[in-house]
């Protein structure tokens, strides 16, 4: 085994899964108004107002339709600030919107009322693979300015420095062979120097398939248990991946 790089998931491997889902997505929901009022002069948001009004005008859902006759009739004008919370309702993508939650973020992020709860173990595990000379990455579904906000604004401070590269869905789907191999290349090496964690099994087979090696983050809370045939992992305290064993 001649691991000299970690390719690391967030959701579920460095960060509980609820951050995501219990804290980043209501606080854009919850913010949306008061940010859209506050930046009503700003021609980058309006402009991304414009895109969603006309996403607005073309969508033919009934809970839309009734929106948008509903805050026409009480306000005399559209709100899209409401059309906007009904898409996050709908898991409906939207690049307009996805913009936007990522500003509201950033702004969450610097004003301190978001800050990103790493497992307790994570921090100092970083810091000791990075100092015994592993080099760190990150492969996340999150975007990359996403990614670096979450490791920028941490409960252990602030971590970007100590990762070498960072990679999205960009790359391709976290479920597909190629984009590991992908990553190998772009990080100049075979896909066997590589350890990947994540707590998807689909997301190991993968990596394992492309040829790194690869470990099951079992986490308190996590949505899948299953760890497939794969070696599991639930503290980084004794993971010391260059002598090939934890
Ligand atoms: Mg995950």
């Amino acid at each position: 085994m001649s691991i000299t790089h970690l390719l690391l998931d967030i959701e579920g491997t460095t960060c509980p899964v609820t951050f995501v889902a219990e804290v980043l997505f209501p606080y854009a929901r919850k913010a949306l108004p008061a940010f859209l009022a506050s930046h009503a002069e700003d021609p980058e948001i309006q402009d991304l107002v414009a895109q969603a009004e006309e996403a607005w005008l073309n969508d033919d859902h009934p809970s839309a339709i009734a929106l948008r006759s509903q805050s026409i009739q009480a306000e005399g004008a559209t709100d899209i600030g409401a059309y906007l919370q009904n898409l996050i309702d709908r898991d409906v993508k939207l690049t307009a919107l996805k913009d936007l939650q990522g500003r509201i973020w950033r702004n969450g992020y610097a004003q301190g009322e978001l800050v990103a709860p790493l497992y307790a173990d994570v921090a100092e595990s970083l810091q000791r693979w990075h100092k015994a000379g592993l080099v760190l990455a990150v492969y996340s579904s999150g975007s990359v300015p996403a990614q670096q906000l979450l490791y920028g604004h941490s409960t252990a401070g602030d971590l970007r420095a100590l990762f070498s590269y960072w990679f999205d869905t960009r790359v391709g789907s976290k479920q597909d062979e190629s984009s590991y191999r992908s990553i190998a290349e772009q990080m100049k090496l075979e896909p066997a120097d590589v350890l990947f964690i994540s707590d998807s099994l689909s997301e190991l087979e993968a990596a394992a398939s492309a040829g790194m090696a690869v470990l099951f983050s079992d986490r308190e809370g996590n949505p899948g248990r299953d760890s497939g045939a794969f070696e599991r992992i639930s503290n980084y305290r004794r993971l010391h991946p260059a002598n090939g064993s934890q």
